[in-house]
């Protein structure tokens, strides 16, 4: 008998009419079958043998867990947002898609402060925040549209991109007192109504009293225009949305003003209740170590903390539903992540995520925990949007 037919239990169930039999190993030795026995490929109900993974599976044991944790963490757990960053594989979330034909969809860029010789990204950059690819990070929950200096796709008038320095900024050509730049039109539906609209123009003047920037958006093809100040008054629930972004300056005597890009966002989760977009954490339970760090050896230098796969969160993410389905890389946190928190004493705080790691027993995802640790007040990520 081959180990074939002993199943990864060591304990061999065949079917009526057979004896029960301990493994080779076992004693005394199971009796030769007349023939070849039919390999089981069914087991009988209720029992599994040793086969852990089969019975866990089918009891749903990881699913009641989860379930378990969700409610601890949804019913005490902290609020805060979470901005995870944009890595490549955001191409595969791009936020909106331009129909007409030959312009790529607007997905993370290679951002262009990042330096032939050193091959680093710029921690100050505003279009990349230090991580290669604009836009940087992604708040949580929020849908976040785009439009960069180097984006594909601007009509561009009286401008020139500036590629001596970095990150590449929008300036007007020598000649000119005023210029500008047409974004096409960028797709979106906007299906949690009360969400607001908000928006982030990063751009530098250098003579701020002889020269100015101004954005406009448009939401019928460029017909009507409102400048971005009024765009979560307009709030439009879905369609097409373009924008304007006008330089000028009084004389050509006058510095330009440097342009750099555009953000634009509003949220995919409905605010309801302690529900939205945003995540819960609950603090880790406390080892001696962290005591001592309570009593004001380390001062909160670093804190530990739980929360959930991302699907518990938004339900855009799909969730794992069995030990069977693969862990969906959207419900993973992943450095360099950080949080601001909504509520408690650190209010307003943005901490970031450190030592990120995952409890994924069965390779179904129950927790994620990390550490974390106060942001300095000039870090990078104290500028991200
Ligand atoms: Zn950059």
């Amino acid at each position: 008998m081959s180990n074939h037919f002993l199943g990864l239990s060591g304990v061999n169930y065949t079917p009526l009419g057979q004896s029960f039999g301990l493994g080779p190993m076992g004693s005394p030795a199971p009796p030769k079958p007349t023939k070849p026995a039919k390999k089981a490929t069914v087991c009988v109900p209720g029992y599994w043998g040793r086969d852990l993974r089969c019975r866990i599976g089918q009891e749903a044991t990881q699913q009641k867990i989860a379930a378990l944790l969700n409610d601890e963490l949804l019913s005490t757990g902290v609020r805060v947002y979470l901005w995870l960053p944009v890595h490549e594989y955001v191409k595969a979330l791009a936020p909106v898609n331009q129909t007409g034909g030959d312009t790529p969809t607007p997905g993370s860029l290679k951002c262009s402060c990042v330096k032939e010789s050193g091959q680093h990204a710029d921690k100050r950059c505003n279009s990349c925040h230090g991580t290669d690819f604009i836009p940087g990070y992604l708040k949580f929950g929020y849908q976040t549209i785009w439009m960069a200096s180097i984006s594909p796709g601007w009509t561009v008038s009286n401008l020139e991109l500036n590629t001596v320095l970095k990150p590449y900024r929008y300036q007007l050509i020598s000649t000119a007192v005023v210029g500008s730049l047409e974004s096409p039109d960028l797709f979106f539906t906007k299906s949690v109504s009360k969400g607001l609209w908000d928006f982030r123009n990063d751009y530098v003047l250098r003579d701020a009293t002889n020269s100015s920037v101004t954005v406009f958006f448009s939401t019928d093809q460029g017909l009507t225009w409102y400048d971005i100040s009024n765009l979560s008054t307009k709030n439009p629930p879905y369609g097409a949305i373009r924008f304007r972004v006008n330089l000028s300056r009084t004389s050509t005597a006058v510095s330009s003003p440097a342009w750099e890009m555009l953000r634009v966002r509003y949220p995919t989760i409905a605010e309801d209740g302690r529900n939205g977009p945003w995540i819960t954490i609950l603090k880790n339970v406390m080892t001696k170590t962290d005591s001592q760090a309570d009593y004001g050896l380390m001062e909160e230098g670093v804190l530990r903390w739980w929360t959930a796969p991302l699907s518990l969160f938004d339900c855009n993410i799909a969730a794992q539903t069995s030990i069977d389905d693969p862990i969906n890389i959207f419900s993973l946190i992943k450095e360099p992540a950080f949080v601001e928190f909504i509520e408690s004493v650190r209010i307003g705080q943005r901490w970031s995520v450190t030592r990120l790691n995952y409890s994924d027993s069965l390779d179904f995802l129950t927790r994620q925990f990390f550490d974390s640790r106060l942001q300095q007040s000039l870090e990078a990520t104290s500028l991200v949007w």
